[in-house]
């Protein structure tokens, strides 16, 4: 076994160092204000064991990868139909792009990209007004991560609310092709909210752990998917998680992850251990630099990239 403390140690001693730390999200007010010098990583493997360094404990906005989340509960709701509503192919186009969507009638690539997000946020909104599913969506969370402290930061929400012009553009497009069900302000008061959760590696990592473990949290005790839904949302994460950059990540570590604009990503050693990392600065893709490094690293020195030693 692995001295996974002095690893974690090692890396954050690393990433303390570089002085290139990419740019910090600024297209959302509220994140651009994040200090770039932070940097956490915790890792809980599969028999609940926890190893962290740096600002573990400091919470962040998660954005994105919140869309794991949302992704787990609506196939929770509606199974294999969801894959009506939203494709499960990468798209090799940016986040936020419109383009692709009006190529092929307003349905999104996959659920990772923005557009793909929303069309979740949509099949949450059903029988629901926008509050309960925001409540519902928290309350999973917290249950993932055995955490009732976790909150939605308010603030990243408004912000994201006054400024997501993109995303308004998104839905109203998508509704347009008759793929919303509901007003797209309600749609995007859901999205914006889950995006705004504010976590730490730690809660991050803990949250994760059921896709490392075959859908079974072994902290809780508590089945949360199937295996065989657990291995899909990994494939998925492998594929689609890093936007037009999850091809460089599958190269470089090896790992089904989930990142964020907020700097944080959470990825996946099936079988070993939940993982996640925050470093605010972001690469040309929108991912964590930093963060992406230190996965890089992770990976190598412990050789649990799904891809062989
Ligand atoms: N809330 C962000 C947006 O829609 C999420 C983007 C991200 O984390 O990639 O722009």
């Amino acid at each position: 076994m692995h001295d996974l403390q002095a690893l974690v140690n090692d890396i954050q001693r690393e990433i303390a160092n570089h002085s290139k730390r990419g740019k910090v999200a600024d297209y959302i007010p509220q994140l651009a204000v994040v200090d770039p010098a932070h940097f956490g990583i915790a890792v809980t493997t599969v028999d609940g064991t926890e190893y962290v360094a740096g600002d573990a404990d400091v919470s962040f906005s998660i954005q994105s990868v919140s869309k794991v989340f949302t992704l787990t509960l609506a196939l929770g709701m509606v199974g294999d139909r969801l894959w009506n509503r939203v494709g499960r192919e990468p798209s090799g186009s940016a986040f936020n792009s419109i383009v692709q969507l009006e190529l092929e009638n307003g349905k999104p690539r996959n659920p990772f990209i923005n557009a793909g997000a929303i069309a979740v946020a949509d099949v949450l909104l059903a029988g629901h007004q926008p509050k309960e599913a925001i409540g519902e969506i928290v309350r999973f969370v917290r249950f993932l991560a055995d955490d009732d402290s976790i909150v939605i930061d308010e603030h990243v929400a408004r912000s994201e609310t006054e400024t997501g012009f993109r995303n308004f553009a998104l839905a109203q497009f998508m509704r347009s092709f008759g793929r919303l069900d509901h007003p797209a302000e309600h749609v995007l008061g859901v999205y914006f909210h889950h995006c705004a959760l504010a976590m730490t590696c730690r809660q991050l990592s803990h949250a994760g752990l059921f896709l490392a473990a075959g859908g079974h949290n072994p902290s809780t005790g508590r089945t949360v998917v199937s295996r065989g839904r657990a291995r899909r949302i990994n494939a998925l994460m492998l594929t689609c998680g890093h936007y037009d950059g999850s091809g460089d990540f599958a190269y470089r570590v090896g790992l089904p992850g989930k990142s964020g604009v907020g700097g944080g990503i959470m990825a996946v050693a099936p079988g070993k251990a939940s993982i996640a990392v925050w470093s605010p600065g972001l690469n040309e893709n929108g991912n964590s630099l930093l963060g992406s490094y230190a996965l890089e690293m992770m990976a190598q020195r412990t050789g649990w990239s799904i891809f062989g030693v």
